[in-house]
């Protein structure tokens, strides 16, 4: 793996407003070197798939993903959507976390839209636990509701940013091939899975019929989110996505963006696990939180009683931005535009607001 790189452009932005807001990785700016690169994408119509920057992004992310084809979304609530739409059929049962994306922040898209019915699995450990995925499967009755297809989330956001373990998930994939039911894979955040854990994109996706991922969270690019899958599949995708209207014409100065930021800030989100690592290490002896360990660039803990609200405001007051997941909840995320002082001044304020209480 190569060193992170910490480039003029990066640190540029770690001067912005976003350089103290934990709230979400999706709030990093583009860099000039990016915006340069934007500027210059060739570009083309691509409903008649003639945008080359799109077509490159689209061929690079199959090639990574170890699919056959990929596709470019505006969103991965969108491309999660036509993922459900393609491999499912309405009145059939969604597998998937109960604390999952899908289920909780997509507002019911897999209801209102693909007509899918939901069974909720335990995913407090980040992965769906197997044993009670099998035990609530649906029975092969005409009566009864048959399965569609089953999602799972890497890395697990409201887990806590945690890794979906290999064996875990080719365990699953056995599963779902003997019930005949596909995969998906919400990987909004996969790419630092595949940091943390040293391993290639591919270790992940060849394991599942068809993967998310987005551009516009840890790595730093403005809009967008990729699909991968196989050729049929995509094709489908692509039919999906225009029905959604998310068919984006000159959309090469995003696919460009994309580009760059899989080229140049994905060995970057080392840094954000390190300081992510090093506030829990700061804050998870504090008496007044329960922290998660993290795996990844997601720090979460819950307050002692229901403060979360109380917490957030009060470190916003100190210029500090996070949210508030629950009553006793909250999420801190690390990305590239934080700056150093940022995540030291993120320890002393938590030690001060436990303090002050
Ligand atoms: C952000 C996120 C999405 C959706 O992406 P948008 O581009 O915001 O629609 C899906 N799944 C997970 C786990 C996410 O964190």
């Amino acid at each position: 793996m190569r060193p992170p790189i910490l480039d003029a452009e990066v640190f540029m932005a770690t001067l912005s407003d976003t350089a103290f807001d934990f709230r979400s990785d999706t709030v990093t700016l583009p860099t000039q070197a990016m915006r340069t690169v934007m500027a210059d994408a060739e570009m083309g119509d691509d409903v008649f798939g003639e945008d080359p920057s799109v077509n490159k992004l689209q061929a690079q992310m199959a090639e990574l993903t170890g699919q056959e084809a990929a596709l470019f979304f505006p969103t991965g609530t969108m491309a999660n959507l036509a993922a459900l739409l393609c491999h499912s059929a309405p009145g059939r049962m969604l597998f998937a976390g109960a604390m999952s994306h899908i289920k909780r922040y997509e507002l019911g898209g897999y209801a209102r839209f693909a007509g899918l019915t939901l069974t909720d699995i335990d995913d407090d450990q980040g992965f769906l636990n197997l044993e009670q995925l099998q035990q609530r499967w649906c029975p092969d009755i005409y009566y009864m509701t048959q399965a569609g297809l089953v999602c799972v989330e890497n890395t697990h956001n409201i887990g806590g940013g945690l890794v979906y373990p290999v064996e875990e998930l080719i365990d699953l994939r056995r599963f779902t091939r003997e019930k005949k039911v596909p995969l998906h894979m919400d990987g909004a955040r996969l790419w630092h899975a595949a940091i943390a854990q040293d391993r290639p994109l591919s270790d992940w996706t060849r394991h599942v019929d068809s993967v998310m991922m987005s551009v516009s969270k840890g790595l730093g690019a403005p809009v967008g989110s990729i699909l991968a899958g196989s050729k049929a599949l995509i094709e489908q995708a692509r039919v999906q996505r225009k029905l959604l209207g998310g068919g984006m014409r000159q959309a090469g100065m995003l696919a460009a963006a994309a580009s760059y930021a899989v080229d140049n800030h994905l060995p970057l989100l080392e840094r954000d696990h390190t300081r992510c690592r090093e506030v829990y290490g700061a804050v998870k002896n504090l008496p007044w939180l329960t922290a998660i360990e993290p795996q990844t660039n997601i720090l979460i803990f819950k307050t002692e009683k229901d403060e979360a609200a109380a917490m957030t405001t009060w470190l916003n007051e100190q210029g500090l931005r996070s949210l508030a997941l629950a009553p006793n909840t909250v999420r801190m995320v690390f990305h590239l535009n934080l700056s150093d002082e940022a995540c030291e001044k993120l320890i002393d304020k938590i030690k001060e607001w436990g303090r002050g209480r």
